[in-house]
């Protein structure tokens, strides 16, 4: 008989799973505070559930987790994890230290099929969606391996791959981060993040996370050039979905911008990206750029940015410029692949 990944499972499927099998259905609370809530995976210890019962978990479930197979820690505190997801493919998850926070950044995808311009991970073709087990070991294997007065405090879906294009996963992943008597991440501390596949944005707004969505054009014409998704859905479209988010969730919806020099950057698409978001209860992130190996783009001057953000902030909006973390480590936003061969071990910090 075949296994199944017990992360894979939602506490009412998993419930579910367990009647199909002639368990009963409080099984599935009693396992999943065993193994979120106490973090135990050896059976035996799990004394209020019956022998009988207990012999069987190893033919049922497979309890493995993605192996990790780089750990390394950037001079700021940035930490990024390789795990090995077979077929010889690598994904990467990130965990950025902040006052008060730890912030775990997850892959989605093998890759991504939005081909953003900007984006090292665009540069690949998607070879595959990640399983929720293997969104949750994500997690799982950073939490193992943090030290004893360390926690993720929040989950940012912002690594590799376009969550919306692996949604069935990535919501079972939400719902089990979420659930209280396991990880019990309020949802209110996850964020998914998508380039803008914009049918699909209500099922972030009905899972309860926070929204985040990639911005990074004024107008259709810059953004379509550097995010070929604008072509299927354009930016009204787009901010259209994210009134209809706020109005339901009172949310705000966080947008990420890519500041590319000469591209996206001047004072007048500071004052454009305020009057086209203004209509949106809203917090904007600017991203300088990352630079890459032959992206064809540079990140604007120190000065840029700061002028930039100024600008913003005197028009009224509610603005973070989101400091590049990670970078002497290839850890930072957008910088993240599966090819990581062909990293350098490390990359100088301008
Ligand atoms: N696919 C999702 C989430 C992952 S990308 C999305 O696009 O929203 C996470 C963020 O990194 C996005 O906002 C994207 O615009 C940004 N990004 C991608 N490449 C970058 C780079 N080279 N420098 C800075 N930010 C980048
Ligand atoms: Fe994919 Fe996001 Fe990169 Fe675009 S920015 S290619 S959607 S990972």
């Amino acid at each position: 008989m075949s296994r199944y990944h017990f992360f894979d499972f939602s506490l009412e499927d998993l419930g579910d799973f367990l009647v199909e099998q002639g368990e009963k259905r409080f099984r599935a609370t009693q396992l999943y505070k065993w193994v979120y809530g106490h973090k135990v995976q050896d059976f035996s210890q799990m004394t209020d559930i019956s022998k009988s019962f207990r012999e069987k978990l190893p033919d049922l479930f497979d309890f493995s987790l993605p192996p990790v197979v780089s750990d390394r820690t950037s001079v700021d505190g940035t930490r990024k994890f390789l795990f090995d997801v077979g077929d010889g493919d690598t994904i990467e998850a990130v965990l950025i230290p902040s006052p008060g926070r730890l912030t775990l950044c997850l892959s989605t995808q093998v890759g991504c099929n939005m081909a953003c311009k900007f984006c090292f991970t665009g540069k690949m073709k998607m070879k595959r969606r990640l399983k929720a087990h293997e969104i949750v070991g994500q997690f799982l294997q950073a939490d193992r391996l943090l030290g004893s007065d360390q926690r993720i405090s929040n989950i940012v879906y912002m690594g590799m791959g376009e969550p919306l294009d692996n949604p069935e996963n990535v919501l079972t992943s939400i719902q089990i981060f979420n659930t209280t008597i396991g990880i019990g991440l309020s949802r209110k501390r996850i964020t998914v993040s998508t380039s803008g596949l914009v049918d699909r944005i209500p099922l972030i707004t009905e899972s309860g996370a926070r929204l985040a969505v990639s911005l990074n054009g004024v107008n259709d014409e810059v953004r379509s050039q550097v995010m070929p998704i604008n072509n299927k859905w354009n930016i009204k479209e787009l901010l259209d979905a994210c009134v209809e988010h706020c109005r339901i969730t009172k949310d705000k919806v966080t947008f990420e911008y890519v500041l590319l020099k000469g591209v996206t950057d001047s004072i007048e698409d500071a004052r454009q990206l305020y009057k086209i978001t203004r209509r949106v209860p809203c917090k904007i992130n600017i991203i300088p750029f990352n630079e890459h190996p032959g992206s064809g783009f540079s990140r604007p001057s120190d000065s840029q940015v700061v002028r930039f953000q100024e600008e913003l902030m005197k028009l009224g909006a509610h603005v973070l410029l989101r400091r590049t973390k990670g970078r002497d480590i290839y850890a930072a936003c957008g910088q993240l692949t599966s090819a990581h061969k062909e990293h350098p071990q490390t990359m100088p910090v301008q």
